[in-house]
């Protein structure tokens, strides 16, 4: 096993996350296989507990691990599927530290950060390092390591003296440390400045770590000169400083990555020269210049409660983005904070109220995304109204569903105080109810999570044919209440129907309006298995009927093919060639997102991303 480990100097928020993921995407294309560990190095256990409002979305994998949404951008790029334990904290590592102490496997010895939680660290690297990701058998070629935070920073010391040791540890030939830095231009002299730089190099080494390529966030390509003096401060060859400048959009990334010839540094520094090939990355290429391509819009108001902060629903945002790509459009998100949308807003601040209003108003479609907590459910509950009663296309995720189905037990049978008991413990209509497995005193990890199966209940609905006809689907859950199944007969009674269910069908997994163009909830969510190339079923379905094109994806899935660039099969069933592209755009709120970078695309290889069904 080799390992490339990533840090980041001078400020946080230099994309370290994607550099990373976009140097093992360039690893892959010559042709080694890849893993890669997120090491975050706060108190947290995990992401489970964190506000997404601080730190973006939480990301959920198929074991349930509920991680940094870090992991999203390596499971995107590499096309790979990682486990909880690739995602390092302290929390954890403190946490099997005193475990052992407790169990007293330490013998007596007094228990210390050096030596035995940076053994923690190290053992858990090598560990976690050797689990296959990629779906094939035994362990990966090379693993990138990402250390999340910034040099300097008190919380990353035990995690910098256990790599510093590791390095050591495994020699040199499999250990190459990119440092991911800040070359800034100061406005009065338009000159590109190495102090920052120098300093955290010095930093690095002075914890024992010494950098084998610096990769520089600047906004122009450095000059030589400016190369030639970090090289002499850092003790970097010139050829081993790459420059990450400001590009339209991260698909890039790899592609200059590739352009500077960083692959080459590495190879070296991992002692891999001569066994890989060359990396063409041609699927990128081309994804870059047919993202560029696309003009015809498709307005999408996302109604949620975390609209300042477009890191909040990342995987959603990908996941438009992937389906937009293959519909040829290009995405804009309108972004609608929920309580806007509510009455109580009309008479503060009307205008306020209206503006969001016409944003909602103004779009194709409607995406109630995943929630918790009663803020802003009365504006998601008037969003999926609206959709209902105008046949606009509704997409409800999680607690988008639950909205739905709230919406309309109150506007279809009457039922005023309908609720869910997460919001009115005293409603006596819950048609939400608590999950039996779930916790309401112990918050971390106590929910409903991971991937679980559901099965079509029908096959004459828009989701399973979606899905391309298959029986079941497995996707990934984090949820506490659920639809209450003693309520399902009057709904369904009333119109609304439950297509996917869990195999005891006590659990509502699906829900469709049969007579509406596209008004479709789930319990699960499926952005996080969306892949570049082969969005996932529901979002393109969305997407596809908020662009009017549902109808011919639905009677002909195969129609796909005259944009074709590259065919998936899926179980035999049908075949679908895809774009696959990418754009920019920025919302309203000024955040950049909708702009997605994958790993490959490489979508004949990996056929069953769900388990089943269609992949596109
Ligand atoms: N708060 C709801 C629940 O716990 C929905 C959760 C979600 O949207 N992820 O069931």
């Amino acid at each position: 096993m080799k390992y490339v480990l990533v840090t980041g100097g001078v400020v946080s928020g230099l994309g370290k996350g994607v550099t990373a993921s976009s140097i093992g995407v360039v690893l892959k294309a010559c042709g080694l296989r890849i893993t890669s560990i997120k090491i975050d190095p706060y108190l947290n256990t995990d992401a489970g507990t964190m506000s997404p409002f601080e730190h973006g979305e939480v990301f959920v994998l198929d074991d349930g691990g509920e991680v940094d949404l870090d992991l999203g951008n390596y499971e995107r790029f590499l096309d790979i599927k990682l486990t909880r334990d690739n995602n390092i904290t302290t929390g954890k590592i403190y946490q099997s530290v005193i475990d052992k102490e407790r169990r007293g496997d330490y013998l007596g010895k007094t228990v210390q950060v050096v030596p035995h939680v940076t053994d923690a660290i190290q053992e858990w690297i090598e560990r976690v390092a050797m689990i296959p990701v990629d779906g094939k058998e035994g362990p990966a070629d090379v693993c990138v390591i990402e250390l999340g935070g910034t040099i300097g920073d008190i919380e990353s010391m035990p995690f910098i003296e256990a790599l510093g040791q590791f390095s050591y540890r495994v020699g040199p030939g499999n250990f190459c440390l990119v440092h991911v830095s800040l070359v800034p231009v100061l406005n009065v002299v338009g000159e590109q400045k190495t102090k920052p730089t120098q300093h955290s190099v010095r930093g690095l080494r002075g914890l024992g770590l010494t950098p084998n390529i610096l990769a520089c966030r600047s906004t122009k390509a450095l000059e030589e000169n400016v190369k030639e003096k970090l090289s002499q401060f850092c003790h970097v060859p010139a050829a081993n400083i790459i420059t990450l400048y400001d590009v339209p959009n991260i698909w890039h990334i790899p592609l200059l990555l590739r352009d500077q010839k960083a692959h080459e540094a590495i190879l070296k520094g991992l002692n891999l020269q001569g066994v890989t090939v060359e990396p063409h990355l041609d699927e990128w290429t081309g994804r870059v210049e047919r993202c560029n391509k696309l003009h015809e819009p498709v307005r999408i108001a996302m109604v949620g409660k975390y609209t300042g902060l477009s890191d909040s629903y990342l995987s959603v945002l990908k996941a438009l983005f992937h389906a937009s790509v293959v519909c040829q459009r290009k995405l804009i998100v309108e972004w609608v904070p929920a309580c806007d949308l509510e009455d109580a807003t009309a008479k503060e601040t009307p205008d306020v109220h209206k503006a969001a209003w016409n944003l909602l108003k103004g779009s194709d479609g409607i995406l109630v995304p995943g929630g918790f907590g009663d803020r802003g459910v009365q504006g998601k509950i008037l969003a999926a109204k609206y959709a209902r009663e105008n046949r606009i296309p509704y997409f409800g995720i999680c607690l988008g569903m639950q909205i739905a189905v709230i919406e309309f037990a109150r506007s279809v049978l009457a039922l005023q105080d309908a609720n869910s008991t997460e919001f009115d413990s005293e409603t006596s209509n819950p048609c939400v109810i608590f999950m039996p497995e779930g916790s309401k005193t112990h918050m971390g990890g106590t929910m409903r999570l991971g991937s679980r199966r559901t099965y079509f209940q029908v096959t004459d609905c828009k989701s399973a044919k979606l899905y391309g006809n298959v029986s079941f689907v497995d996707e990934r859950h984090r949820h506490r209440y659920e639809v209450n199944p003693e309520m399902v007969a009057q709904l369904e009674n009333a119109g609304l129907s439950f297509v996917g269910k869990d195999k005891t069908g006590q659990r509502m997994e699906i829900v469709e309006l049969p007579d509406h163009p596209y008004f479709i909830g789930v319990q699960f969510h499926p952005e996080f298995k969306s892949r570049p190339g082969r969005p996932s079923a529901l979002f393109l379905g969305l997407i596809a009927a908020a662009s009017g094109q549902l109808e011919s994806f639905l009677n002909n899935l195969n129609n796909v093919q005259n944009v074709a660039t590259n065919s998936i099969k899926s179980n035999g069933r049908s075949t679908m060639k895809v774009h696959q592209n990418g754009s920019v755009k920025k919302p309203a709120n000024g955040s950049v997102n909708g702009v997605y970078a994958n790993g490959n695309g490489h979508a004949n290889g990996n056929g069953h991303a769900n388990g089943n069904g269609v992949h596109y």
